[in-house]
């Protein structure tokens, strides 16, 4: 299990603490409706727009592989998320998996980067603006870096006259938060 997914479950953890009832004390702010207030939900409720958005019929395996690719902090592999959508769960096939995932690239509601082994990662970050990667060259994680329109333009006004792109890709290689020795 990684570092990033036992932060997860533990956040998940607390969230459930947080959730429970406060007993005596008097009642704080009353939970949103729909039960939105765990990070689990918020997650679920916000795939569940997506696929709904693209005029797509909501299956249980897009919706348990989106909201799972929502709550990551990083871009995951097949076998990141396979870990993870069973996590707790019952199995997901693989083939179902690798058709989701497909589905959802296509569909623009997720995209692939590929990682320094060549792997394909995967994440729900919207690529409506572009935005660079991040690989970390001791544990091999891929993040998606913040969105930059400026990042793109800076990039093209580089190319030699007569050259067209077809798409910019800007990967930082370096050492991750977890990674970089403390200071
Ligand atoms: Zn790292
Ligand atoms: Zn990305």
């Amino acid at each position: 299990m990684s570092r990033a997914h036992q932060r997860e479950s533990i956040e998940r953890g607390l969230a459930g603490v947080q959730a429970a009832p406060a007993g005596a004390e008097p009642a704080g702010k009353p939970a949103p409706p729909g039960g939105l207030a765990d990070p689990v939900s918020q997650a679920q409720a916000r795939a569940r727009a997506m696929i709904r958005g693209v005029g797509a019929r909501l299956t249980g395996p897009r919706l348990r592989v989106l909201s799972e690719l929502l709550r990551a902090d990083q871009a995951l592999t097949h076998l990141d998320l396979q870990r993870r959508v069973e996590d707790g769960a019952e199995a997901i096939d693989r083939v179902t998996l690798y058709r989701v995932l497909d589905w959802l690239a296509d569909n623009g509601l997720a995209h692939r980067v590929a990682g320094p082994d060549r792997v394909f990662r995967f994440s729900a970050q919207s690529t409506e603006t572009p935005h660079g990667h991040f690989r970390c060259v001791q544990c091999g994680r891929m993040y998606c870096l913040g969105a930059s329109a400026d990042l793109e333009r800076s990039v093209l006004a580089t190319l030699p006259d007569g050259f067209t792109e077809q798409r910019v890709e800007v990967t930082v290689s370096g050492l991750c938060a977890d990674c970089a020795p403390a200071h």
